[in-house]
């Protein structure tokens, strides 16, 4: 559906972007696969400016996974109390304690083996792979989704991010030499720019090539 020239130019534009506007995380200013997958669970469905300081104290406490598995469920719930969704607590024990049992206390890289761990799904899996280990996995929630609806003029659902169409399109999109700058510059257009009910297409790097955003300059 894509002309080559067209996703050379979307991806160019959208890393180039990111260069400059990337928000600023600890998570994203390390590469260690343990700090990244226990980021990416604990921002499962929490605001990120929530989760920095419970994320710090998380890592002062446990600063390793085997550390975190040897913690007690009781400690761990009191540190992540503030952040509600407790049914996380003992998912993510279990998980540091898998990763100690079968890994050896590394996390594993790839999607598939990141899936079999206790509370790790799809997007926890594709996050933890691509940031930590630099894979090339494309990232589906409902804010990257909502920003490939725009550009190519697709129907979303709310079952989109699940969708293999949407999953295809989004591979096909993916800078393969650089996935990490590619997806981290996609998620914070979508939290900056391509925002749900009011996107500011007029300062959008992706204007010209975004069907919604070329729209939006005809009616102007
Ligand atoms: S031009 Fe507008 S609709 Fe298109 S990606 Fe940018 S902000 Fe979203």
């Amino acid at each position: 559906m894509n002309s080559s020239s067209t996703i050379h130019q979307l991806r160019e534009t959208l890393i180039e972007w990111g260069r400059d506007n990337l928000r600023v995380y600890p998570w994203r200013e390390t590469r260690e696969p343990y700090h990244i997958l226990l980021a990416e669970v604990l921002l499962h469905r929490t605001r990120a400016d929530q989760v920095v300081p419970i994320y710090h104290r998380v890592l002062e406490r446990y600063p390793t996974v085997h550390a975190l598995a040897a913690a007690q469920l009781e400690d761990l719930a009191d540190l992540l109390r503030s952040l509600g969704l407790h049914w996380r607590v003992p998912l993510l024990l279990e998980m540091a304690r898998e990763v100690v049992s079968r890994f050896g206390g590394d996390i594993p890289a790839s999607v598939e083996m990141l899936r079999t761990l206790p509370g790790i799904g799809l997007y926890i899996a594709a996050a933890t792979s691509c940031f930590a280990f630099d894979r090339p996995e494309p990232i589906l929630d409902t804010n990257t989704v909502r920003v490939l609806g725009r550009l190519f003029r697709l129907d979303v659902q709310e079952s989109s991010r699940k969708s293999r169409k949407f999953r295809t399109i989004m591979a096909e999109l993916l800078d393969r030499d650089r996935p990490r700058l590619f997806n981290l510059a996609l998620l914070d257009l979508a939290a900056l720019i391509c925002t749900p009910a009011m996107p500011a297409c007029h300062r959008c790097p992706l204007q010209s090539i975004c069907l919604y955003g070329s729209q939006y300059a005809t009616a102007k």
